[in-house]
């Protein structure tokens, strides 16, 4: 029973008073986090959850999707966090497609879900003694279904084990000194893979704080960071950016922090540079959802040598930077990232074909991405192969925003493309033909999107154009889309 249900209870017995979570005025101990986890562990399982169940999870951060999440594994069932800025039809679509039996939520969903448990309700649900819980997870078995879209045009379920979230702790741990006085800000989304295993698992398995915030805004990160004298955090660069351009910068008291880690999308050198000057070690990680998702690190120790890089492969992963033959390239020339180890994915959950496209016979799982490999063994990633774009964190699949616009009826083509965005890192611009002799202006396009797909998959720039540009085999070329001048947006 080395799986990741064991923790409330190890955790529970080692430092029992120690405050694991704090949310605004309300902090929990180790000690009452295992009880009210075991407490809810009776309870899912009082009404027929079992291992290898799938439990869901939709709502903004919370203590109790932490609990949720460990009472699922103490079960040696599979947790399901949802991303809770998707659509109904979104999460409509997760829902079936995990097979979920339980689902606990924050707010209304229609649902046929068997147990659906709303967060008002969750005290009356759980059990009142806690149960001794010990059902058995092992290393390889799943512990979590983490949705990501793709290029196919519908999401996938990329499953992690506990074996993969365990040594990806490890690689962190063996590249931030995360410390058992450590007072992490968990800023991000915790149904990410980074805010989860960076942020809060590696702050657990360690006995330290993990300070949650509801929600990202830039104010509340400052007064967290002053009220709880965080160490250290992890965050996109849209969030560190929004920091330092912020006016309580320049007097903003940082003392507190020991290393901050960001990565998950591109990270500008000039947002390096403005934490650097303030003396503060700013480490940057590149990873995905399938490889739990560290695959390279730069310590902080390296990053004024290294501006702009993404370090060196992870302790316990190997990273090859390939040709499309899967030779490896030489120094300075860019190739494919895969990536091999125990934290990465077993593969998609009820896809076969999408588990063989991404992933080797031996093991290499393949990146999409697109890096330069120094001399000195260091990684920058410099493009990607596959067709997405990384908006405020959250990657877009082209794919799937072009099959939700093309229901529209007066649609006759359409091509997605990310372009650069001051605020978002990048956004959305649709380029739309018309169905001849139909009315169709640039606004109608996110005034059809609202409500099926989720806001930051909607296009800004909207351009209504007769043809769209084509290879000889008659694929629409993005490359002289992307390079054209932006219009306002729509
Ligand atoms: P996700 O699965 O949502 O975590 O997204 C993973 C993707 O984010 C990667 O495949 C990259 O395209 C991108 N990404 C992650 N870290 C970095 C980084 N440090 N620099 C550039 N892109 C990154
Ligand atoms: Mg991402």
């Amino acid at each position: 029973n080395a799986g990741l249900g064991s923790w409330p209870a190890r955790r529970a017995a080692m430092s029992p008073g120690v405050t694991a979570l704090i949310f605004g005025e309300r902090r929990t101990t180790y000690a009452e986090l295992y009880e009210r986890t075991s407490r809810l562990a009776a309870a899912l399982r009082a009404a027929g959850v079992g291992p290898g169940d799938r439990v869901a999870y939709l709502g903004p951060n919370h203590p109790s999707f932490v609990e949720t999440m460990f009472a699922t594994w103490m079960l040696g069932a599979i947790f399901v966090p949802l991303n809770f800025r998707l659509t109904p039809p979104e999460v409509d679509y997760q829902l079936r497609h995990s097979g979920a039996v339980a689902l606990i939520s924050a707010g209304e969903v229609q649902t046929e879900v068997g147990l659906h448990v709303r967060l008002a309700d969750l005290e009356g649900f759980l059990a009142s003694e806690p149960a001794e819980i010990e059902e058995p997870a092992g290393l390889d078995d799943v512990a979590c279904i983490l949705y990501t879209s793709g290029t196919t045009g519908h999401p996938k379920g990329a499953m992690l084990t506990h074996g993969n979230i365990i040594w990806n702790c490890y690689n962190l741990l063996v590249c931030v000194d995360v410390a058992s006085d450590e007072i992490t800000l968990v800023s991000a989304p915790l149904f990410h893979v980074a805010a989860l295993n960076q942020c809060l698992l590696p702050t657990f398995l360690k006995g330290g704080t993990s300070v949650i915030m509801p929600g990202w805004d830039v104010d509340g990160c400052f007064d967290a960071i002053a009220e709880h004298r965080i160490t250290w955090m992890f965050g996109v660069s849209q969030m560190f950016a929004g920091l330092s351009r912020s006016p309580r910068w320049p007097d903003a008291d940082l003392t507190s922090v020991r290393s901050l880690m960001t990565g998950g999308a591109p990270v500008p050198e000039a947002l390096i540079r403005a934490y650097q000057e303030r003396g503060l070690a700013f480490c940057q990680g590149y990873g995905m959802t399938e490889t739990a998702p560290g695959a390279t690190f730069l310590e902080a120790r390296e990053s004024r040598a290294h501006i702009g890089s993404a370090g060196l492969p992870v302790f316990f992963a190997e990273v090859r930077v390939t040709r499309p033959d899967l030779t490896p390239v030489d120094p300075g020339e860019p190739g494919e990232v895969l990536v091999r180890g125990p934290n990465v994915t077993p593969g998609y959950w009820n896809d076969p074909a999408a588990t063989a496209a991404a992933l080797t016979d031996d093991g290499w799982f393949h990146s999409g991405d697109l890096a330069v490999v120094d001399e000195a063994g260091h990684h920058r990633i410099v493009d990607r192969t596959k067709d997405m774009y990384i908006s405020g964190g959250e990657n877009v699949y082209p794919a799937e925003v072009e099959a939700a616009v093309f229901e529209h009826p007066a649609v006759a083509e359409v091509a997605v493309v990310g372009v650069p965005d001051e605020k978002w890192g990048e956004v959305g611009r649709a380029f739309v033909v018309p169905v001849s002799g139909a009315s169709l202006t640039p606004a109608d396009v996110p005034e059809f999107l609202s409500g099926r797909l989720a806001r930051y998959k909607i296009p800004v720039y909207v351009d209504v154009v007769d043809d769209l540009p084509r290879t000889g085999s008659n694929k629409v070329r993005k490359g002289p889309l992307r390079d054209l001048p932006l219009p306002t947006p729509a």
